[in-house]
């Protein structure tokens, strides 16, 4: 690179727009080298290592820079239109943020939570895990609790498997909270109305970091392209560069990989010291108290370790998991990258090991998974900070759902049950019956729902499937009632199975039955479940007549 880039440069400087910007360019390069500069400075909206281009969003210092690091920026000109136009209310919009109805704000978010608690007491708990900058630091702003949604069933005892999502951390990034807010409201909602959704909360805790920058994000709303936390000891007071970057303010490896930046007005600035963020000490704090244990001894997490951290950002549609400082691959890597290609299964993103688009260093992700010990993606939904809401509603939202729903299967299990088949399509004929009266149970178990766009993901033939009442699997006192495959033989990757269940002897009420299959290799897949309603015989009923 070194002989070519002050030609380049020159050229490219010549073109640069007037004005101040701030301008969305499309910037090629010549080599990787250049984009790990650069990201380590700044965030790149989009990375295109096989077409050799980015893009982001420069001002006028930042085309500069962009050229002395040996791009070549030219300006997307519809798209810097979209990110400074002003934004207003559409026509008969009274809440969520200007132009973009879809997506409530923090006021409206923290609403909706409290609301869901106060109508389900005994499923959601709302939870001051501490303080955002604003809050923390005297001087008469009023800033934000940092609020964790906790979502799980009081009538079962714990300890249960916590499955820990964060969202919003980077300020801009639209989608995120409104993704996990619906995911906790559908999960709410559904409780005791969808199977699989009351087993979930039944055996496991979700716990919803709804905004983990609202302070930053109440900049965003208000159509700033803001990423940071506000902290104004970083870059001057009023600067709107100001704050850290709380994706690598993060104690594990803080600083260690040129995976963030020490010049405290670059968007990935990674803050004065390791978790100096009383943002990042809210979710550390937190997410330590859920998983205590860490790497015992030093040692990586065993491959039977529950529980999984989620931190959802976009955009990129992109799936990542540890390392994003380097490139070996993790102790669990082969598990991370067989539930990541499950993930993108769903929603259809790129799964790959996080470094693979630019290192990073002191983020969530690599916290959770290397201090943690526990099972840690990063999702980069959609294909924009501002996300049209057409887009959100027909795609990243029910996709995405699909992707979450999938994670709070396995958190019990996230290094072993994503290698075993997915359970689909569990229907019991009849689903209402007498006691005494048989029933028929059907399942597909299948082996091959992966995203095999960066390699492929080993499959086998099922093997074996089962079913249990009430009791899972994992619980004390379960059952396996033996399935059979429904053709007659376990022979294929995909294999519908089945089960003729008696119920004599089965309690009156609504019953879960639980389905999982068994691949060649040994794995066992998650359960999913069904509903089935037993009563009495009318004839057999007897009545109290006063
Ligand atoms: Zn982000």
């Amino acid at each position: 690179m070194a002989g070519a880039a002050p030609a380049r440069a020159q050229s490219s400087a010549a073109e640069a727009p007037a004005g101040d910007g701030p301008w969305i360019v499309r910037a090629t390069f010549e080599e990787r080298a250049q984009v790990d500069r650069l990201a380590a400075e700044k965030e790149p909206w989009e990375v295109h290592h096989d077409q050799r281009y980015v893009v982001v969003d420069v001002d006028r210092e930042g085309w500069r820079r962009l050229v002395e690091l040996g791009f070549a920026p030219v300006v997307d000109v519809a798209r810097t239109e979209y990110y400074t136009r002003p934004r207003a209310a559409l026509p008969g919009q009274v809440e969520a943020i200007p132009s973009f109805p879809c997506y409530r704000t923090v006021e409206e978010t923290f609403a909706a939570a409290q609301a869901l608690v106060l109508a389900h007491p005994n499923l959601a708990t709302w939870i001051d895990a501490g303080d955002s900058w604003e809050k923390a630091t005297a001087g008469g702003l009023p800033g934000y609790d940092m609020m964790v949604l906790r979502v799980t069933s009081s009538a079962t005892a714990g300890p249960k498997p916590a499955l820990f999502i964060n969202s919003a951390i980077h300020a801009r990034e639209y989608a995120t909270a409104e993704l996990t807010t619906r995911f906790a409201e559908f999960l709410v909602n559904g409780y005791g109305v969808d199977p699989d959704v009351t087993w979930i909360l039944d055996h496991h805790e979700i716990h919803f970091m709804l905004h983990a920058n609202p302070d930053g994000r109440k900049r965003a709303e208000a159509g700033q392209l803001w990423r940071k936390n506000t902290n104004q000891n970083y870059c001057g007071a009023t600067s709107n560069n100001r704050g850290a970057d709380l994706n690598r303010n993060f104690p594990f490896e803080w600083g260690c990989c040129g995976g963030s930046s020490g010049a405290p007005c670059d968007e990935t600035y990674r803050g004065a010291a390791p978790a100096s963020e009383p943002e990042t000490q809210a979710t550390r704090t937190y997410a330590t108290a859920l998983w205590p244990a860490g790497w015992v001894g030093g040692n990586p997490p065993p491959s039977n370790t529950a529980g999984m951290f989620l931190d959802i950002h976009s955009y990129g549609m992109r799936l990542m998991w540890s390392w994003g400082s380097s490139t070996t691959v993790a102790p669990n890597g082969i598990a991370l990258q067989t539930l990541g290609r499950k993930f993108a299964f769903f929603n259809n993103h790129n799964p790959h090991q996080a470094i693979y688009l630019y290192a990073t260093d002191g983020s969530t992700r690599d916290f959770a998974y290397g201090e943690r010990g526990v099972a840690s993606f990063t999702f980069e939904v959609g294909t924009d900070f501002f996300q049209d809401c057409a887009s959100f509603e027909s795609t990243i939202y029910p996709t995405n759902r699909q992707a979450l729903l999938y994670a709070a299967r396995v958190v019990r299990r996230p290094f072993e049950l994503p290698s075993g088949p997915e359970t689909l399509s569990v229907a019991a004929q009849p689903n209402a019956v007498n006691v005494g009266q048989p029933i028929t149970l059907t399942a597909t178990d299948d082996d091959t729902r992966y995203n095999n766009s960066n390699g492929t993901e080993p499959t086998q033939n099922v093997a074996a499937a089962e079913a249990y009442l009430d009791t899972p699997p994992w619980a004390p006192g379960a059952v396996a009632l033996p399935m059979v495959a429904a053709d007659g033989a376990f022979d294929e990757p995909v294999e519908p199975v089945q089960a003729v269940l008696s119920t004599t002897g089965w309690p009156v009420g609504r019953h879960l039955l639980f389905v999982r299959g068994r691949d060649s290799a040994s794995n066992w897949g998650p359960v999913a479940a069904v509903f089935v309603d037993v009563s009495v015989p009318v004839e057999l009923q007897t009545f109290t007549i006063e």
